[in-house]
């Protein structure tokens, strides 16, 4: 079964120019989030369509590593994430995922709390 076709970061992906990304590879590519919160706060998502970060590993170990070294990538290129940063796959419906194309958010720039909410 291929990816649906209404899929807001498959859209993404397909169509925004490499200047709205902050960082690409073969495996995933990197983007600022609508809605931050928190001063930084990147999305870094696999350019296949899986639709959480289980399916990606299951599917696609290869891909998965490589949106992982993603993540430190960008990481490491972003001044403001150079005391630390937070990294989340909302995972689920209850756990907040509104878009089921898997994707990291990588947040910082200010302290984090911890239980999250
Ligand atoms: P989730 O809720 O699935 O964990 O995360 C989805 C994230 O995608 C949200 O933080 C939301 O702000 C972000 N988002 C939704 N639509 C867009 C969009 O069109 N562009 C960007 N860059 N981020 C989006
Ligand atoms: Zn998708």
């Amino acid at each position: 079964m291929g990816p649906p076709a209404d899929c807001l970061f498959c859209l993404i992906i397909a169509g925004r120019t490499p200047g709205h990304l902050v960082w690409q590879s073969e495996h995933a590519v990197a983007l600022r989030d609508i809605n931050p919160q928190a001063p930084t706060h990147l999305l870094v998502l696999p350019r296949q369509h899986h639709r959480d970060v289980a399916a990606l590993a299951a599917d696609d170990p290869d891909a998965l590593v490589g949106l992982l070294r993603g993540i430190g990538e960008v990481a490491a290129a972003q001044e403001d994430l150079r005391n630390g940063y937070r990294v989340v796959f909302n995972t689920g419906a209850e756990a907040g995922q509104s878009v089921f194309h898997c994707h990291a958010h990588v947040l910082g720039g200010r302290a984090m709390t911890w239980p999250p909410g």
